[in-house]
């Protein structure tokens, strides 16, 4: 095996950072991508690179990962949460509680910023490969969300509202999940995330819809409308036969809570590029640095299904008497004893919740069904078959 050759499968954020580390480090390393363009299964739409799970500012993070900002990246100090009874609580913090990304083809995405730092290193890319068999060598595996957890359901919109954020917490509107807008720059992205209740994904989104007009003056001009979901799992082991390594939310590295799985899918695309350039073991890097953080994801997970209205209705109350909010957020997001006994009760709970059995996907058009059709290629997307050989 040639030993300073890496295959890459996937140019998402998780591959792109194993690339761009792999290739400063004097490696070949080449891209297979099933897409002409990266972030194809985004719409332009705005993300939020949480800042509050490491002591560290996240854009440090990134330095330490070795990527630059050269894409839109703006922080945001301030959200407003809504709780069921669509009461504003105004959060603000000193240092940026997330930094606003857009995802997509665009030029100034995450998405073309890494492949941007990925080409200046000399990555090489292949578009438009869709690869099925793991290639020879080592091989890094980046190729995204596998199944559906939750969904996104949403729109991009142009505005006249100055820059904003908001949150709900309803399950009315967004039963397990959340509703977010984003406003940045006279275009706004407004979507409700579910973590259950797949199938009835339009009235969950008209309602949300319905609360964001009654909370907030804010005209939505030429709306377009996407959907996506995310994955993810905690499973023993993110290498096949020695050489390859899982990378990003196809090794289920997502953070089960709220879905902000950039961090996790570059981290574990670091960790990747670190382990083959050092020789140290994948697993126990991940292990270290990646699960505890998921498994905490995976009890707060347990613990915010268990919640209810009632339940945010009290959970706002006291966040926003907190005065360090960051703080308080990274303090939930550690894994404690209690932590680690809850997530093992979650992770059985949530082993077999890889497909929404609510929905028959019989001529079905929700998020789900329309990204399955893309991604997998068989042909009853509920039912995931792949052999070892397989990539996923
Ligand atoms: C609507 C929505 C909103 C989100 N909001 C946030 C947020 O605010 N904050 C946050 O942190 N996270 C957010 N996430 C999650 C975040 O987008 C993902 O965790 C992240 O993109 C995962 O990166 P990845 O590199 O693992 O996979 P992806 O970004 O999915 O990239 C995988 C790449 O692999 C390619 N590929 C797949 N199969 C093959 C194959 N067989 N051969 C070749 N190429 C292949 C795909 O075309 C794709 O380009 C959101 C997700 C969704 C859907």
């Amino acid at each position: 095996m040639n030993d300073r050759m890496v295959h890459i499968i996937g140019a998402g954020p998780a591959g792109l950072v194993a690339a761009i580390n792999l290739a400063r480090s004097g490696y070949k390393v080449v891209i297979h991508e099933q897409k002409k363009e990266v972030g194809w299964r985004f719409n332009a739409d705005f993300q939020g690179i949480e800042n509050w799970t490491t002591r560290e500012d996240a854009l440090d993070v990134f330095k330490t990962m070795g990527v630059f900002v050269n894409f839109n990246c703006d922080p945001y100090h301030c959200t407003d949460f809504y709780g069921p009874n669509l009461r504003p609580k105004t959060v603000e913090t000193d240092r940026p509680l997330f930094y606003l990304i857009e995802r997509g083809g665009n030029e100034w995405s995450l998405d073309q910023g890494l492949k941007r730092q990925a080409l200046a290193e000399g990555v090489e890319i292949h578009w438009g490969e869709k690869v099925d068999t793991l290639p020879s060598g080592w091989v890094i595996v980046g190729a995204g969300p596998k199944a559906a957890d939750a969904i996104a359901k949403g729109m991009v919109f142009q505005t006249s509202h100055p820059n904003y954020s908001a949150c709900f917490l309803d399950n009315r509107i967004a039963p397990g999940g959340y509703a977010y807008l984003l406003v940045n720059n006279h275009r706004a992205t407004f979507a409700t995330c579910l973590f259950r209740n797949f199938r009835d994904e339009r009235a969950y989104f008209q309602r949300a819809l319905e609360s964001l007009q009654k909370v907030l003056d804010i005209d939505i001009n030429e709306p377009r409308e996407f959907g996506g979901f995310v994955n993810f799992f905690v499973k023993p082991t993110a290498v096949k036969q020695g050489r390859a390594l899982y990378v990003g939310e196809n090794a289920g590295f997502q953070d089960a809570l709220w879905g902000f799985g950039l961090r996790y899918a570059m981290l574990s695309g670091y960790l990747a590029a670190v382990s083959i350039r050092t020789g140290l073991f994948y697993d126990e890097l991940c292990e270290q640095q990646l699960k505890p953080a998921m498994e905490a994801s995976m009890a707060n997970r347990w613990l915010f299904d268990m919640m209810g209205n009632w339940g945010y209705r009290l959970m706002l109350r006291k966040m926003i008497g907190e005065d360090d909010i960051i703080e308080t957020l990274r303090r939930h997001c550690r894994l404690t004893p209690i932590k680690r006994a809850l997530s093992f009760i979650a992770k059985k709970q949530y082993r077999s919740r890889l497909i929404d059995k609510q929905c028959m996907h019989q001529d079905c058009g929700c998020v789900w069904c329309r990204h399955c059709a893309e991604t997998l290629s068989s042909q009853k997307p509920n039912i995931i078959q792949r052999s070892p050989e397989n990539v996923g």
